[in-house]
């Protein structure tokens, strides 16, 4: 973990506990704006349970598996040992 990264992690932790802190705020704000009627418009009519239920489900479907050990950046062939070179398309790993 780089210490960019840890950063990054404390900023998000900060910006979500003043979001969680000024709910009610954000809320208020966004009522007046209309943004939640729309967001209730789009959910009503793009939102149901049954593409909630296929885009899930693709998800789960696409993500690639992963298997044990480390694979070729190139070919994806499963490489034995530390090999620095893939054995199919000879590509240094
Ligand atoms: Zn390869």
């Amino acid at each position: 973990m780089t210490l960019t990264l840890r950063k990054l992690i404390v900023l998000g932790l900060v910006a979500a506990v003043f979001v969680l802190a000024n709910a009610v705020l954000i809320v208020d704000w966004l009522r007046e704006k209309g943004v939640l009627d729309v967001a209730r418009e789009i959910r009503r009519e793009y939102l149901t349970g049954t593409a909630l239920t296929i885009v899930v489900v693709l998800l789960i479907l696409l993500v690639r598996p992963r298997a044990a050990g480390r694979r070729c950046p190139v070919c994806e062939r499963s490489l034995r040992g530390w090999a620095r070179y893939c054995s199919d398309c000879g590509s240094r790993v």
